[in-house]
């Protein structure tokens, strides 16, 4: 269990890249889709639908958006580096971002969040030493690394994980608390040395794996 739950481990394995095939789909198209882009749209987070695309090897991004940014309390919450993203994914994202760590970051910090540093989110690749594909290979799953505050301070996983600060001890894991109440699979530096640097956030999986 462990091997297939590392899923943002290295580049052993990696699928080739091949150049992707645009099927003339997206996720405007089946009900499904059209719902989580209503739920999302709801938010008030600001988002584009893209068309579904297959790369061969079993990756694709299929019913995917792409975030411009995320909706607070009192503001947009700008997210950086993330590519497409699985609808339902982001539409937790969005709540875990808003409810989750905006709050927490006001409450336990005192000043409020601005910003989500992330790793990325599509990435065609297999789970480290496994042959079995990644979420990320189907856009299902954001590795998040990094919090700014509006006061300019920023939080990282691999920084402050374990701060000599209560308080942002306590910020990162009522993060990760949080997290695990929106996504089946959180994985922290506390999962493995892979995830020293981020946290791994990904929906659904065969039971809740919170570490
Ligand atoms: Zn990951």
């Amino acid at each position: 269990m462990t091997a297939l739950l590392s899923a943002c481990t290295g580049s052993p394995d990696t699928p080739q890249r091949r150049a992707p095939r645009n099927t003339g789909a997206s996720i405007t198209q089946t009900p499904q889709g059209r719902a989580c882009l209503s739920s999302l749209g709801a938010t008030q987070a600001n988002f584009t639908p893209l068309p579904d695309q297959y790369y061969g090897a079993g990756c694709s991004t299929l019913g995917t958006v792409r975030l411009g940014w995320l909706k607070g309390d009192e503001g947009r919450l700008d997210v950086t580096n993330l590519g497409p993203l699985a609808c339902p994914v982001a539409a937790s994202l969005q709540g875990w971002a808003r409810f989750g760590v905006d709050r927490a970051a006001r409450q336990i910090l005192g000043s409020p969040l601005v910003r989500i540093e992330t790793m990325g989110s599509y990435s065609c690749r297999n789970v480290a030493g496994t042959s079995r594909l990644s979420a990320h290979a189907t856009a299902n799953a954001v590795d998040v690394a990094a919090f700014r505050l509006a006061d300019g301070r920023r939080i990282s996983i691999l920084d402050d994980w374990n701060s000599p600060s209560p308080q942002t001890r306590a910020f990162l894991r009522t993060v990760r608390d949080s997290a695990c109440k929106r996504f089946g699979t959180v994985l922290t530096p506390d999962y493995n040395a892979a995830h020293h640097n981020h946290l791994h956030l990904e929906p659904g999986g065969l039971r809740p794996l919170c570490r």
